[in-house]
């Protein structure tokens, strides 16, 4: 394949003049070929594809296309005929009106090489450029951040239909590579067992004939096991990716007991990620959030959010469902850092923020984290006229508190907490606070001192100015900001697919993401360049009482 980059040229002379009698009033993508361009070059892509072989389209027209047919929610074959037929899709291409387009398989082909060469983000990173070069999205202005579940390209099992489809995938994988050994191996009564998908209407009725069919398939998992991992056996049937899912479902799911197999409890099972929950899609993981569950993934959208800017997303991570948001602000904004795109104010949910993300957003990035950070949960926080721990004064250098009763504390001791985090124990006299007038406010232990848990100084501070920060009229109208990414993602979810999963696995799903994003981000500029002003978060009639006063 011959990629050398190439310059793009104009629109042919005659697709532009038949466009513009075509679309009198106007068109989305033939004004985005206008302004700002067409987003995409080869240099770019041009790692992704050998230096020789046969000839392809150009990497900069399949990023296009994509991002088109995701725009529009076309099947590879359907946007295929949309670049032969659309005249609006051959101007934004700058394709003549004889072009013959390619085949369909070509779109897949490009998405494979994009998740191989590791450029699933490319597709958004080079239309955020071209957006930054036009002034259309600018660093140090607000982003605001949500994810949602997304369910995997998977049918749901339960267990004994999950361990029933792990060894017939594990033996199907074994049919193709070592058809030999596996029909000179497996038992006769294996064919009619594990020929046919499993399922539930097909197993046996009642819990404990399940229990006893569902011991039986461990027991014939272990055999298989025992057989492929044996000393003497070939070495190519353990490298089957699908032996390896049967040995970690396995060993998850079943234990011996004095030779017998047996069940493990849903209490022995291991936490979710790190266990397989579904043999079609072994990276899809069990997810729960609030009362609901699902397999699969999560994605986190980032937007802008100024009122004169487009609102484009400016980043996106997919991870596996059990991740949790917390973990996901340093990722974005190592990525948002990485494009020039980092914000002042980062408007986000509580799951996001924590002490230590407060201190470390400044510290790293100089962004400011809005969001509601968890209160003070103890019985002191919740009784009228209790003695939280924002009543005390810390004297850090002299590594001493103060209570409201003016007693310092008569222990300073640098730890770690059952989750390795590092705290401070502060603790009174116990001569001291049994005798104190106060002690009903302040303290249950009848014959000890008051005893507290500090961070370390600059999380203790950010936090205590946090929770002050969120009681204020300013804080609160700075943070209704972040209600709009709701409708992102439901925008997302509903018009482009953003919740089901077209293919499996973590990597596809991300470039699914990604790909969905730049679709989303190509409708933005569109209604922007056609002067279509944002949406306004919808609220009831009866609450827009409350806020028309
Ligand atoms: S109980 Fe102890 S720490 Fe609490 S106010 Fe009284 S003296 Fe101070």
């Amino acid at each position: 394949m011959s990629l050398k980059p190439r310059p793009i040229g104009p629109v042919p002379e005659l697709t532009a003049f038949v466009a513009r009698a075509a679309f009198p009033d106007g068109n989305p993508f033939v004004s985005l070929r206008d302004t700002p361009g067409t987003f995409y070059d080869d240099e770019r892509s041009a790692d992704l594809f050998p230096d020789r072989g046969r000839p392809a389209e150009t990497p900069w027209r399949l990023a296009l296309v994509t991002a088109l047919q995701y725009a529009e929610g076309l099947a590879d074959r359907q946007a295929a005929d949309a670049v032969r037929g659309r005249i609006d899709w051959k101007y934004a291409l700058g394709l003549e009106l004889t072009d013959p387009g390619f085949d369909f398989s070509v779109l897949c082909e490009f998405r494979a090489r994009l998740i191989a060469g590791g450029g699933e983000s490319r597709l958004l990173e080079a239309m955020l450029e071209t957006c930054k070069t036009h002034g259309l999205v600018k660093a140090r202005t607000k982003r605001r951040t949500d994810s949602t579940h997304v369910l995997a390209a998977i049918r749901t099992l339960n267990r004994p239909e999950l361990v029933g489809e792990t060894l017939r995938a594990a033996l199907d994988g074994l049919a193709t590579v070592a058809p030999q050994w596996l029909r000179a191996w497996a038992p006769p009564g294996w064919f009619d067992r594990y020929a046919s998908r499993v399922e539930g209407s097909r197993l046996p009725e009642g819990e404990e004939a399940r229990r006893a069919h569902g011991e039986v398939i461990g027991a014939d998992g272990f055999r298989l096991l025992d057989a492929v991992y044996a000393a003497g056996a070939p070495r190519w049937p353990g490298d089957v990716p699908a032996v390896e899912v049967l040995r970690r479902v396995w060993l998850a799911r079943y234990y011996l007991d004095d030779g017998r197999v047996r069940w493990r409890k849903a209490g022995d099972l291991p936490p979710a990620g790190r266990r397989i929950d579904s043999r079609y899609d072994p990276e899809a993981t069990f997810g729960n959030k609030r009362t609901m569950t699902w397999t699969g993934y999560k994605v986190h959208l980032t937007e802008t959010c100024e009122d004169d800017e487009v609102h484009p997303i400016t980043n996106v991570e997919t991870t596996p469902a059990v991740a949790a948001d917390v973990d996901q602000t340093g990722p974005i904004h190592t990525a948002l850092a990485a494009r020039g795109l980092l914000p002042g104010d980062h408007l986000l949910d509580a799951g996001y923020v924590d002490a230590e993300l407060l201190v470390g957003s400044r510290s790293d990035h100089d962004v400011r984290l809005v969001g509601p950070v968890r209160p003070d949960v103890s019985w002191q926080a919740r009784k009228p006229g209790g003695f939280d721990i924002s009543r005390f004064v810390i004297d850090w250098e002299a590594r001493r508190v103060t209570c409201p009763e003016g007693r310092t504390s008569v222990l300073w001791q640098p730890g770690r907490d059952p989750w390795d985090n590092e705290v401070i124990h502060a603790e009174f006299s116990r001569h001291e606070c049994p005798a104190c007038g106060s002690r009903s406010r302040c303290t249950r232990a009848r014959t000890e001192g008051r005893e507290m848990t500090l961070r370390p100084r600059e999380r203790h501070e950010a936090l205590q100015a946090a929770r002050r920060d969120q009681e204020t009229a300013s804080w609160k109208t700075a943070y209704a900001a972040r209600a709009g990414i709701e409708g992102t993602i439901s925008e997302g979810v509903r018009a482009f697919g953003l919740r089901r999963c077209r293919h499996v696995g973590l990597p596809k799903a991300s470039l699914q993401h990604v790909i969905t994003a730049t679709a989303m981000n190509l409708s933005r500029l569109a209604a922007w360049l056609a002067g279509v002003p944002h949406g306004k978060t919808r609220v009831s009639r009866f609450a827009g009482l409350a806020l028309t006063g």
